[in-house]
């Protein structure tokens, strides 16, 4: 089982980091890295041939999985179709989910776990321009 480390951290972030997703195994939750309060986020790994052991429901939280290598199957109740590296996958509350790896890679996604509908202002309402020195 890999690890998250906490690389650096300020009074208005925190900088945490698995490594390289190459080398990435099991599961690895990271909110409590980070200090998130508006969402969960997990990195997860799945060997070739193999599927979470589980499906599993959320009530609240709607789930979107993001597939940043390998390629397999996720299903929603009883519907399955293809994902692959690059994939993003929405999956409402009230429904039974679980993701296979058929590739010959491994298959790490990202998970996000937030509060359905919480989503208030985003980007172009929420956001605005700002006059900082750029220092990089
Ligand atoms: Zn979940």
């Amino acid at each position: 089982m890999s690890g998250i480390k906490i690389i650096n951290k300020g009074d208005r972030f925190a900088h945490a980091g698995i490594g390289s997703i190459h080398d990435f195994e099991g599961k690895q939750f990271v909110k409590d890295a980070t200090g998130a309060t508006s969402c969960e986020i997990s990195f997860g790994s799945l060997p070739s041939g193999t599927a979470v052991p589980f499906f599993h429901s959320h009530k609240e939280n709607e789930e979107n999985y993001i597939i940043l290598s390998g390629s397999g199957h996720f299903q929603v109740d009883d519907e399955v179709f293809d994902i692959a590296e690059g994939s993003v996958i929405r999956v409402s509350t009230n429904c039974d989910r679980n993701l296979k790896c058929t590739s010959d890679e491994p298959m790490v996604y990202i998970c996000i776990q937030a509060r359905e509908g919480g989503l208030g202002g985003y980007t172009m309402t929420d956001a605005e321009i700002t006059e900082r020195e750029n220092i990089l």
